[in-house]
């Protein structure tokens, strides 16, 4: 059904009833091992509106050994064409279920119906990309003179563990779900406890574009009961990990424990610099978007502004009129700025701007909880900037995920340049100059994983993306993002 009929749903029931319920293993929604449920929260209203499987070691192992079979029988083996005639027609069944999937995203994460279509649409295109590259993995030969035949091949690593976080969940499902079985590798993913749906309803499509049973499962449930069992899992065989520092530290040690690959796609807190000779309406706007979008829960928010000295008070000044006139709201009612995904994540927000005030920051607007005008529920808070923020500062150094941008302000290029790099984090950075050069060199020289130019969020699924410092390692989308899920094999005969 369309959108407005699921909304209506939604609004006379509290619920939608093609939401599933259980697990997805073996090609269907399975019993888990115990009849054990959590809620998921609507975080516009900031109440419950559906329940999904709690799981447990047992049902990952089920999860893993299903994936384990699929990969050594079928999937391995499978006709490099045949995967990606799969892969395309899951792209197309993706935008048939577009309703759907973006109401289920928009009442599991908060984001605005808008974001969530725009992300439902950019899996389809993932999944369409990795279609095209299921044919294309060639190896390299090499070499050894007349006698000798070298050549090397991309084999898939095998069964591959997804460990997914709230904020983007059905486009990071999709970045490592379409490489990796691209890649000829079968898949057990994990999303978060907070939005379960779109990865199980991603699964069940998967299936009925023709994807064989075990192929692709999913197990819902916490971190600890299931995402650490899929994690030590010694019959995975590598590990795409996106969400917290803290929780890639605990894969990582989990992961060395068996000698399995990890990717870790972790935090940020990159910077947009902003130099005074920028095009100043695409910059406005750049810097805007870069932070409200989805809330600011993005790993690439662009959460600092390093603005140039000499534009840096009018520039600040049209940035709080615009915030200001943002409206807030439930995310089925496309607002600017949707709320935040959880009452603990929301407290989180508050307390980093709490302690800020308390040390005397400048807090030029927002800087409060909020709620939905029109309800007065739900999880918000108020789009917020802090000004002429120092380099030491929480607020500079720290990921908020959040709503509230941190202005450093730079004497030149040169000091921008440090400001931008003086962080612990290295996932993206944002540029605005009109001087062709003057960006490159700075591109060049910020230790980020991508670097956008004069449009933050710039670029697609073709571009690699991924982490420096402690932003993780490894990268997702692009070819590169197929390599890791492939292993090379150089074989090398004696032929004369
Ligand atoms: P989180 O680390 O708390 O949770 C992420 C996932 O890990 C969830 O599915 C959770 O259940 C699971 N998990 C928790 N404990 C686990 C354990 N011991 N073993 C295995 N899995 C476990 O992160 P979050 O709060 O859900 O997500 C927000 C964070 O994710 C932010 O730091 C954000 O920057 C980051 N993020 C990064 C990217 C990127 O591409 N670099 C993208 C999106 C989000």
């Amino acid at each position: 059904s369309g959108a407005s009929e699921l909304i209506a749903e939604y609004q006379a029931t509290g619920t939608l009833k093609a939401l599933p319920l259980g697990h997805f293993i073996d090609g269907s929604f399975t019993q888990p091992s115990h009849n054990r449920t959590m809620e998921s929260f609507d975080p516009g209203r900031g109440e419950a509106f559906a329940r999904f499987t709690a799981g447990t070691a047992e049902d990952v192992d089920q999860a893993v050994k299903s994936s384990k079979v699929a990969f050594e029988t079928v999937w391995r083996d499978m006709a490099p064409v045949e995967r990606s005639r799969i892969l395309l027609q899951a792209s197309k069944l993706i935008l048939e279920n577009l309703d759907l999937l973006a109401v289920a995203e928009t009442l599991d994460s908060g984001k605005a119906l808008q974001e969530a279509q725009g992300d439902v649409r950019g899996a389809a295109r993932t999944f369409e990309y990795y279609a095209g590259a299921c044919d294309k993995l060639q190896g390299d030969s090499f070499p050894l003179g007349p006698n000798y035949v070298g050549y090397a091949i991309h084999e898939p690593v095998g069964v591959t563990a997804h460990i997914i976080p709230w904020n983007f969940p059905i486009s990071t499902a999709a970045r490592g779900f379409a490489p990796a079985l691209a890649a000829g590798c079968t898949v057990v993913a994990k999303p978060a406890e907070q939005t379960p749906f779109t990865a199980l309803l991603l699964a069940k499509i998967l299936h009925d574009a023709g994807l064989p049973a075990g192929v692709c499962n999913v197990v819902t449930g916490t971190g600890a009961e299931t995402g650490a069992p899929l994690t030590s899992h010694p019959d995975v065989d590598h590990i795409t990990f996106t969400g917290s520092v803290q929780t890639g530290k605990a894969v990582m040690k989990a992961a060395a424990d068996e000698i399995t690959r990890v990717v870790l796609e972790l935090g940020g807190k990159s910077p947009v610099v902003v130099l005074g000779d920028c095009d100043r309406e695409q910059a406005l706007s750049g810097v805007l978007g870069a932070i409200y979008e989805n809330a600011g829960q993005i790993c690439s928010a662009g959460s600092r502004l390093v603005i140039e000295k000499n534009i840096h008070a009018d520039f600040v000044a049209e940035l709080v009129k615009r915030t200001k006139s943002l409206t807030l709201g439930h995310g089925l009612g496309n607002p600017d700025v949707g709320p935040v995904n959880s009452a603990g994540h929301l407290a989180k927000v508050a307390g980093f701007v709490d302690r800020a005030r308390a040390r005397g920051a400048d807090i030029v607007t927002g800087g409060a909880v909020a709620a939905d005008p029109k309800t007065g529920k739900g999880w918000f808070y108020e789009p917020t900037i802090v000004d002429s923020v120092s380099a030491s500062d929480e607020l500079a150094q720290e990921e908020i995920f959040g709503p509230v941008l941190t202005v450093q302000v730079a004497d030149d290029a040169d000091h921008a340049l440090a400001l931008a790099n003086d962080c612990q984090y290295g996932l993206v950075a944002g540029i605005y100059t009109s001087n062709f050069a003057k960006a490159h060199q700075l591109a060049r020289k910020i230790d980020a994983g991508q670097i956008y130019i004069n449009e933050y969020f710039a670029g697609g699924i073709e571009v690699p993306f991924g982490g420096n410092k402690k932003s993780g390692f490894g990268r997702e989308k692009g070819l590169e993002g197929l390599k890791s899920y492939c292993k090379t094999k150089s074989i090398a005969a004696r032929i004369g």
